[in-house]
């Protein structure tokens, strides 16, 4: 008997790509089933994150014309990151392994074979990493990328050009779920669970339909978020930084003694008020940097859930 796959995919606002994802998805899901490579109980999760159009209307509409189709309702909008640990940890209740992937088919979804083929040889993780981003503007390529590197610089390790495309096995999961924390950045937390892990490549789409959930706001505060919750590298750095410019100001104080002693003018008006100016900088961002870290103790200490599961869709067998 085959293992069991689910696939879920997180949801906001995308009424306009589902009909296409469910019908692709339908004829990959098959092929694997008819091929024996995963049970025939196998499922395609679909995870509506309190999306305001008819979403949710059409998966339930999809799980009534076919059992191939679940649901899982959230409360409200939480965001990609939430929506997704909320379908995984739904999934692994009934699934042998998973695989996360978006709604728009960005994703290529013959890649989900050689996941699975990796399965079997015994990988509990499979990343699914981009070959090129040809499709992508040159903006999104450069953002994206310089995303990775900048992550690399500042210590959180992630694996480069993977984004949330990947399979994981049941006991992953399990591993994943003792992962206790509000400030979710899976592809941080996912290489720390350990175990045997392989990647697989796939070339990125353009999205099908619709517009990107993700505007260079929210991008920008994924970095800042994803960088802050796995290293203490930007804190480390204003250490550095104010311990160079203490021995500078040390030295600057001698010598502006020795220039006193031997009579000299005093020192310039315009020096003065750019270090004042430059030191004031330095310490504001300096302050709002482990302000940001306070912010992130805050929200782990009041231990909130991260999602709260209005309805499930779901026929298990
Ligand atoms: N998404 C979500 N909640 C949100 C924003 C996005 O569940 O608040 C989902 C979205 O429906 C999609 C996936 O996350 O399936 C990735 O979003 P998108 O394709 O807009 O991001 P991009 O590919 O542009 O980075
Ligand atoms: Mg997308």
């Amino acid at each position: 008997m085959a293992d069991i796959l689910y696939v879920v995919i997180p949801c906001y606002k995308e009424e306009e790509v589902l009909p296409e994802t469910s019908s692709r998805m339908k004829k990959k899901m098959d092929a694997l089933i008819s091929q024996g490579k995963i049970s025939e109980n196998s499922r395609v999760m679909f995870v509506n994150d309190g999306s305001t159009d008819s979403t949710w209307e059409i998966i339930t509409r999809l799980h009534c014309e076919d059992k191939l189709f679940s649901g899982v309702n959230l409360s409200r909008n939480r965001g990609h990151q939430n929506a997704l640990l909320a379908g995984l940890m739904t999934a692994v209740k009934y699934a042998d392994m998973v695989i996360s992937m978006d709604a728009d088919l960005q994703d290529d979804i013959n890649a989900i074979d050689a996941m699975v083929d990796k399965y079997y040889q015994g990988c509990d993780v499979v990343y699914g990493v981009r070959s090129s981003r040809a499709k992508d503007t040159f903006f999104k390529k450069f953002t994206a990328e310089g995303f990775y590197k900048f992550m690399k610089l500042m210590g959180a390790d992630i694996v480069f050009n993977h984004a949330d495309y990947r399979l994981m096995s049941k006991r992953a999961l399990e591993g994943l779920a003792q992962f206790g924390e509000v400030n979710l950045f899976l592809r941080g937390i996912v290489p720390e669970i350990g175990y045997r892990s392989d990647t697989v490549e796939y070339e990125r789409a353009e999205r099908f339909a619709g517009e990107s959930k993700y505007p260079l706001k929210k991008m920008l505060s994924f970095a800042f978020d994803g960088i802050t919750s796995f290293s203490i590298k930007p804190i480390r750095l204003i250490i550095d930084l104010g311990f160079v410019i203490s021995v500078l100001s040390v030295i600057f104080l001698i010598y502006s003694i020795i220039v006193k002693i031997m009579g000299g003018s005093v020192a310039g008006w315009s020096s003065l008020m750019a270090s004042i100016w430059l030191i004031g900088g330095i310490q504001l961002l300096s302050i709002g940097v482990i302000g940001e870290y306070i912010g992130k103790i805050y929200k782990e200490t009041k231990h909130r859930p991260r999602f709260i599961i209005e309805s499930v869709l779901n026929k298990e067998k």
